[in-house]
């Protein structure tokens, strides 16, 4: 259990534990402490330890261990992470980069009245083995479904067994005495929503592939997405009691999607199993299990509970349900919670069964009853010793997830990804073409521009239309579009666009490549188009030298400001801008279709009756061809 510290009275950034401000200094602090001038001199060095809560903001903890926000930025940014100063750092993160500068950190104990909670850090003593967190991707019908029912059905844990499946979101097995958690939503997009928001619960992937219709699309988007996310595979063959299955013929396929199975020589587990005839089932888990055991899973069930919400909702009689995977420690009917911006107290627990549980343990996933709203799929569920303590905590969150929206949490754009004073480390490239031909040249072309500072990497490249899913691995793995002949999707557009994911598209080659050498040495510069937004004519002048056009607004709208050419019997007479806008004497921002209004242009033009103002606005365009 955590110890509580201090007095519970907030501390600003930068002041240490006992109210001593840390050192000022200008460059990278080392790991002694002066003696103040005023102090008797200190017998022993002692070293900076500068406490640092759960999450602050990149700005704090610039201040926190005395630097400059450049020079912290400088360093996420050599990890790859590109984040401005009032975006959101984890304690991790922050503890990395304050060794980077020599600065000893601990987490800060939970102090009630900041909202803080408890170290994340664990000794290893503490740390017990857990079960694996598996979700199932593939192409559709491939049989991910009736895979996720087939296991359920066979494995439930020995005491639960005849109790009424619950659709809870995730859900428990049991074998050879070892549990393993399966994420209920099958499907890189959800897999990849949860890492897009932060989440990556996902310890191994069972990729499923019909051994009646081989490697598709889906699947290699899917083998793309694990691969992004550092989650290994393990190869289910399905449908193998079709007779024209062929399962050779799979393990060539996904041979040459770069997924190598051991019979073929490569390090890549394949099981077959028929999820109709529940064969190979028990196969499977224990692959899973191999594999997991590989990454030496681990969590301390002796700690308040830390876990993220897989699914949530508004039950009629029940009140905001939440179903929440807990990651590390216990979690315990009575517990106070911050799950995102929301608290309570969990009221009840329910398993997977809808048996009622007193406490959770780590990777179990457990519906919770209690919350005084519903909280996101992807939020992180925080256990508090104190009301209040859970209160403030998801009152921070709230005030975080606002700053955030305000100050563009977003990956950069090409221009700008090079730019900074450091230099990002990796590129990221989701490639898109519109035949399978023009891939592996673009692919090739642009991975070699990596440098010895700059890997490029295309994480994903396949024919069609940039999609959702495409925007949303851009956005989890802080990489970029690029597509070739392809057009974006709608839902992608928009998804792009609130996410800030560059989407950059090329009808010719050289023109991509080119992009990205340029941004590389950081002489890319963002290309404008000019797009038509409004048209007016002028019915009569006046002023004393008659420079106010009285116009009507035609077309779109006149926004004061905006670049303008005038026209006369069908000849620009004209260029500049819309230099002062009135409507009914009053300065306007902008005139729609359909009204009058008044209008001077800049460079002292006169304009005579039936002239025809067409004003433009610039558009920045990535690529060689807009979106
Ligand atoms: P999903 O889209 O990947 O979730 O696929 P589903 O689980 O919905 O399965 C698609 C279809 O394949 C359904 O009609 C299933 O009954 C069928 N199916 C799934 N697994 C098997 C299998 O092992 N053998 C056979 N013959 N059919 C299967």
């Amino acid at each position: 259990m955590s110890t509580r510290v201090g007095s519970g009275r907030p501390r600003r950034p930068g002041q240490s534990q006992r109210g001593r401000p840390t050192r000022p200094h200008s460059g990278r602090p080392d790991t002694s402490a002066r003696p103040s001038l005023s102090a008797p001199a200190a017998k022993k060095r002692e070293p900076v330890v500068v406490e640092l809560p759960q999450t602050m903001t990149v700005k704090e903890l610039a201040e926190a261990l005395n630097l400059g926000s450049g020079q912290v930025i400088k360093e996420l940014i050599s990890r790859g992470l590109m984040m401005t100063i009032n975006q959101t750092v984890d304690f991790a993160t922050a503890s990395d980069i304050a060794s980077a500068f020599n600065v000893q950190v601990r987490a800060k104990a939970l102090d009630a009245s900041e909202g803080v909670i408890a170290a994340e850090i664990e000794e290893e003593e503490n740390l017990r083995p857990r079960p694996p967190v598996v979700t199932i991707l593939g192409h559709v019908d491939h049989g991910k479904t009736s895979l996720l029912d087939a296991i359920r059905q066979t494995n439930v844990t020995a005491q639960e067994a005849g109790g009424i499946t619950q659709h809870i979101g995730a859900y428990q097995v049991e074998i050879n005495d070892q549990k393993i958690t399966f994420l209920d939503t099958p499907g890189h997009e959800a897999f990849t929503a949860m890492r897009a928001r932060g989440a990556q619960v996902t310890d191994v992937a069972v990729l499923v592939v019909a051994a009646d219709d081989g490697v598709q699309p889906q699947t290699l988007e899917a083998i793309s997405h694990a691969k992004a996310a550092g989650v290994p595979l393990v190869v289910a063959i399905n449908k193998v009691d079709k007779p024209d299955a062929n399962v050779e013929r799979v393990k060539q396929q996904l041979a040459e999607a770069g997924v190598v199975v051991h019979d073929w020589g490569g390090d890549v587990e394949a099981v077959e199993v028929s999820a109709r005839r529940k064969t190979g089932i028990q196969d499977l888990l224990e692959t899973i299990l191999l594999v997991a055991e590989l990454k030496g899973l681990k969590a301390n069930p002796n700690r308040p509970a830390v876990g993220t919400v897989i699914e949530a909702q508004l039950d009629k009689t029940r009140g905001p349900t939440a179903t929440v995977l807990i990651e590390n420690g216990t979690l315990n009917v009575g517990d106070y919670v911050a799950v995102g911006s929301v608290y309570g107290r969990v009221r009840a627990m329910f398993n997977d069964r809808g048996k009622r549980l007193k406490k959770a343990e780590p990777a179990m996933p457990v519906e919770i009853l209690g919350l005084s709203e519903v909280p996101h799929a992807g939020d992180r569920l925080h256990a508090a010793p104190t009301e209040q303590a859970a209160r403030l905590f998801a009152q921070r969150h709230a005030q975080q997830m606002a700053a955030e929206t305000q100050t563009v949490a977003r990956p950069m754009s090409l221009e700008e990804m090079f730019k900074t004073d450091g230099h990002a480390k990796n590129l990221n490239i989701i490639l898109k073409a519109d035949v399978q031909g023009s891939l592996e040249p673009i692919q090739v072309s642009l991975e070699r521009l990596s440098t010895d500072e700059v890997t490029i990497k295309v994480i994903h490249q396949a024919t069609g239309n940039v999609t959702e899913s495409d925007v949303l691995l851009a956005q989890a793995s802080e990489g970029i579009i690029v597509g070739f002949n392809v057009r974006v999707e709608p839902g992608a557009k928009r998804a792009a666009e609130q996410a800030g994911v560059d989407v950059r598209l090329y009808n010719i080659i050289y023109d991509a490549v080119e992009d990205v050498r340029k941004a590389l040495v950081g002489m890319l510069e963002p290309k404008f188009v000019e797009v038509q937004e409004g048209r007016a004519e002028v019915r009569q002048t006046f002023g004393r030298n008659g420079e106010v056009a009285g116009c009507m607004v035609l077309e779109g709208k006149i926004v004061r400001n905006a670049i303008a050419r005038a026209m006369r019997d069908g000849k620009v007479i004209a260029e500049g801008r819309i230099e002062s806008l009135r409507r009914f004497k009053e300065d306007a921002r902008e005139v729609a279709a359909g009204y009058e209004c008044g209008i001077v242009l800049s460079g002292n033009v006169r304009l005579q009756v039936g002239d025809v103002i067409n004003t433009f606005r610039k558009e920045k365009v990535a690529g060689d061809v807009p979106l």
